[in-house]
């Protein structure tokens, strides 16, 4: 039988305008009560960890597994299960080489057995229900703490953000598919204790371009935080019209989906500011971000412990592979992710970076799940490694693009052109760009349309996948 699970009220069920009210009043407090207690404990500690060198990042994380492995075998009930059928003793573990012995945790064992991965003895007034932005995928519901996490989490991603001279002063402008409710044509709301203006990302059309361009300017943020494909389109609209860039604006922080380098070109080009990645999941399992030196992500070591398998499922050490992240997260307690696939491809990078953090290093990021195409051979080729090498220059004349699949070896590319850019140019750089990268196992149809659809996040997809993978398939 399922155990019950009290839920606490959710924060954002509170009516708007209260949950605006409470949030100022926070936001007058000192930085140390504002937020959970844990934000305190956590920022403290990663202003030293940071600096950590190798053997006690090591020693930190063979720490942390060991209390998390030990932890899940005696309260989480699917993993006392495993680890009993798979041999696996948590209080012999030696180090992250005995993580080997624990199988691989799927999305879809924690969808069709959630509540065993429910720690026991947990007070359930303190428990949140989360869902994860699935877009194709079914979305993944799990449990934590929402208040001790997400101020962990904000440790986390401020420690990361300074690398780049964000500080708690800073106003951001946000871009990143918030639920926001339109008034009076009004598309945003103010969030005073982070001094976020959140914009709609799903109102922002041809024809509302002026008016969020103009409220960007009058708010004169410090950096935007959006979805890749968000301010992608906003860049667009600049470059087309010769519009001026924001003054204040010192960086971009993207997150969500991958950053493609002829993106981060246009970015860089239009609104002339650094231009920031950060990689991570709902569930909390990896973090990574760029550093002040380069576009490498530095893996927290504090924040979970980082696999990269291959497609065998064994552990990628050669820095130039590429291979599926697996991650053991050790902010959730309570609903321990161990050894998860994230369906997210990296690349193992060569260290040391100059700035002197001893982080594992991955190159290029991309989603698995969505980023999957199927030849006439039913091979599955990986759209990602196809979008990296497009080049900025072979972009000019296409203002949005989306690959579209309902059979194997039947690609439909969805094209809104760059305003005077005719159909043959849009035609010979797919021949140049995508049909020699594809090669011969494609039939290529390029459909001229004037919208694409959004996905219910807001963001822009690449792909619109309407095939299944085959049986077997890792994705
Ligand atoms: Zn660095």
């Amino acid at each position: 039988m399922m155990p019950r699970v009290g839920l606490r009220k959710n924060f954002q069920a509170i009516p708007m305008p209260l949950r605006t009210g409470i949030r100022r009043v926070r936001s007058w407090l000192p930085s140390r009560f504002r937020y959970h207690p844990a934000f305190q404990r956590t920022y403290a500690m990663l202003k030293e960890s940071q600096w950590w060198d190798e053997h006690t990042i090591a020693i930190h994380q063979f720490r942390e597994l060991k209390s998390l492995l030990q932890e899940a075998a005696a309260r989480v009930p699917y993993y006392g299960r495993l680890f009993a059928a798979s041999g696996f003793d948590p209080d012999r573990f030696r180090g992250p080489s005995d993580l080997g012995k624990i199988p691989f945790l799927t999305k879809e064992i924690v969808r069709t057995r959630r509540m065993e991965f429910l720690a026991r003895g947990i007070e359930g007034s303190a428990l949140d229900v989360v869902t994860t932005g699935g877009s194709t995928a079914e979305p993944l519901g799990f449990f934590k703490k929402s208040r001790e996490y997400d101020a962990k989490e904000w440790a986390f991603n401020l420690v990361q953000l300074e690398r780049i001279g964000f500080d708690q002063r800073c106003r951001s402008v946000i871009l990143r598919g918030e639920r926001i409710r339109v008034t009076r044509n009004r598309f945003e709301q103010y969030d005073p204790l982070r001094r976020n203006l959140l914009l709609s990302s799903f109102h922002l059309s041809e024809e509302n371009m002026p008016a969020y361009i103009d409220r960007i300017r009058s708010f004169s943020p410090d950096y935007i935080q959006a979805y890749p494909s968000v301010i992608t389109q906003l860049a667009r609209y600049h470059r087309e019209n010769d519009l001026p860039g924001y003054s204040r604006l010192k960086g971009i922080i993207c997150g969500s989906e991958p950053l493609y380098p002829w993106q981060r070109k246009l970015l860089t080009d239009t609104f002339r500011c650094r231009v920031f990645c950060i990689y991570g999941q709902t569930e909390q399992a990896a973090l990574a971000g760029e550093c002040e030196h380069g576009t490498l992500y530095h893996v927290f070591p504090e924040y979970g412990y980082l696999e990269l398998v291959d497609d065998e499922g064994q552990s990628i050490v050669t820095p130039g592979r590429t291979g599926e992240i697996v991650a053991t997260g050790f902010i959730n307690r309570i609903f321990p992710f161990i050894r998860y696939r994230t369906g997210d491809l990296a690349t193992l990078a060569e260290g040391p970076c100059p700035c002197g953090r001893k982080y594992p290093l991955l190159a290029h990021i991309v989603g698995r799940q969505q980023e999957f195409i199927f030849n006439r051979r039913n091979e599955a080729i990986s759209l990602g490694p196809v979008l990296f090498g497009i080049h900025d220059a072979d972009m000019s004349c296409i203002r949005q693009i989306q690959f579209f699949q309902n059979r194997p070896g039947n690609l439909i590319l969805r094209v809104i052109k760059s305003p005077g850019a005719s159909n043959e140019s849009v035609e010979a750089y797919i021949a140049r760009s995508l049909r020699t990268r594809l090669g011969d196992q494609f039939d290529i149809r390029v459909d001229f349309v004037q919208r694409l659809p959004g996905t219910a996040r807001g963001k822009h997809r690449f792909l619109e996948q309407a095939i299944s993978p085959p049986p077997g398939d890792p994705a």
